[in-house]
């Protein structure tokens, strides 16, 4: 899949001005194909003697079909590189990161994954610690941003003594080319109450037997998630707008499932769907959003409000209304859509950056007050993904948000689709109050 710039590069002069006076060059990215091994290739695996992953990495990547090595050997590539740092608690102790990456970057396969774990730097104890643990994430940002040529990323997630075990589902995905547009990101594992997870299931169908509810399923990103949760086993339920029923009603055709006709900004809607979902729901998608750019001063009240309603008063309400029903169950899952214009600010979004800066807000006011039910509440932040959102954008803001990133290319709907299945897996369940930016490490923002 790529876009038309990349298309325009592949010529022999195209190539030759990419090289010689530094046109961005993005990378093929891969994908998965949904068969074949997860990691095509071997994992080295390193850290420090005391650190608390590492002990256990053989064992649940090859339970997982990957193939790992404590061993590097001069002349192999690796498909991807995992580092334990948990142990360091020293700003002396970080060159053990510098001394495992510097030999091996240069025998990188191509979309290699890099993925550092460290331990939860205000639960270290220590002043040391917490410095040497926050650094890395430093070092993973700038990292990221000096292998994304070659289609690598490289990620940070962040755990404790408590929930190690609890890495396996989030390891499987950042190793894989699920991930293939996350980088430069932090994930946190264990920062409430929430420290283990539900036991082995059918890795092919991990959401076998749930019911999830996408908002906004007819088109982009919605329908994106609503083919990857079925994939994955989940019954779908999409939700649309009226004028999006036939959209929508061929979708669910297509997977089986069943739609709810709302506009969820309507004063009936959540109990319209709390209706409709009488039986329970697992998974809560609140996809739908809009945006309605314009400088702050020539904004027009009904569009900086219906912005904020769709992406999260309407959110709010609905899941208000689901959760006082006793129709979300016990160990299901909460995810909210952001954007990287709610982390970084846009120019002529101020009710969009306002409304996606809700969303972090929403999810993580949330999160620690369902940790009894064990139901997670998480929020993605997509960066410059290619669907009819981006379409209407000026052409030279739309390159630069392709262009302006690790990857240098604009993501695909799926790249969000399989970071929302990453959350709903049931190895998941120790992640909740977490903001993953999708973004390919746009530049826009931290
Ligand atoms: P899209 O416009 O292609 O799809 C949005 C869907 O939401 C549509 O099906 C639309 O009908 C539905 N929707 C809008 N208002 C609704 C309402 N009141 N009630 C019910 N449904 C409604 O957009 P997309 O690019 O697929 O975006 C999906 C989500 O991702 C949005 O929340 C968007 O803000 C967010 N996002 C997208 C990007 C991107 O680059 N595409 C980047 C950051 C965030």
């Amino acid at each position: 899949m790529t876009d038309r710039y990349q298309s325009l590069i592949q010529n022999p002069i195209a190539q030759f001005l990419v090289k010689n006076i530094g046109l961005p060059n993005p990378p093929e990215l891969e994908r998965w194909r949904g068969s074949g091994p997860l990691v095509d290739g071997t994992v080295l695996l390193g850290g420090t003697d005391d650190g608390i992953v590492l002990p256990q990495l053989p064992t649940t990547l090859k339970h997982a079909g990957i193939d790992t090595t404590t061993v590097r050997a001069e002349g192999r590539r690796y498909k991807g590189l995992v580092f334990d740092a948990t142990g360091i608690d020293s700003t002396q102790g970080l060159v053990a990161i510098q001394q495992f990456f510097t030999p091996v970057l240069r025998q990188l396969a191509p979309s290699a994954r890099i993925v550092v774990l460290g331990h939860l730097p205000d639960r270290t104890g220590t002043t040391g610690a917490a410095i040497a643990q926050r650094g890395l994430e430093g070092f993973v940002r700038s990292l990221g941003k000096e292998i994304g040529a070659n289609g690598s990323t490289a990620n940070l997630v962040y755990l404790t003594q408590e929930s190690r075990d609890a890495v396996d589902a989030t390891l499987q995905f950042l190793l894989s080319p699920k991930s293939t547009f996350v980088d430069g990101q932090v994930i946190r594992i264990g920062t409430t109450e929430l420290t283990s997870v539900d036991g082995p299931t059918d890795p092919r169908k991990p959401l076998a037997g749930k019911v999830a509810l996408v908002t906004g399923a007819s088109r982009g990103l919605g329908a994106a998630m609503a083919r990857t949760l079925h994939r994955d086993g989940a019954s779908i339920i999409g939700l649309d707008v009226p004028p999006l029923q036939n959209d929508l009603a061929a979708l669910m055709a297509e997977l089986g499932g069943s739609s709810i006709i709302a506009d969820i900004t309507t004063e009936d809607a959540p109990a319209t769907i709390a209706d409709q979902l009488r039986d329970g729901v697992d998974v809560v998608v609140h996809n739908a959003g809009i945006t309605r750019d314009k400088r702050l001063k020539n904004m027009k009240p009904e569009n900086w409000d219906k912005v904020i309603d769709v992406s999260v008063g309407a959110p709010q309400r609905i899941t208000d209304e689901l959760l006082n029903r006793g129709l979300i169950r016990d160990g299901g899952r909460i995810i909210g859509i952001s954007s990287i214009a709610g982390i970084a600010g846009n120019n002529g979004q101020t009710n969009y950056g306002t409304a996606k800066a809700g969303v972090i807000g929403f999810v993580q006011d949330l999160a620690p007050r369902l940790t009894d039910r064990r139901i997670t509440v998480n929020a993605i932040a997509p960066g410059f993904i290619e669907t009819d959102m981006v379409k209407t954008m000026p052409i030279g803001i739309r390159e630069a948000g392709r262009r302006l990133s690790s990857l240098s290319q604009g993501g695909q709907p799926v790249d969000v689709a399989e970071a929302i299945a990453w959350y709903c897996h049931p190895g998941s369940g120790a992640i909740t109050g977490n903001v993953v930016r999708v973004c390919g490490q746009g530049f826009l923002g931290a």
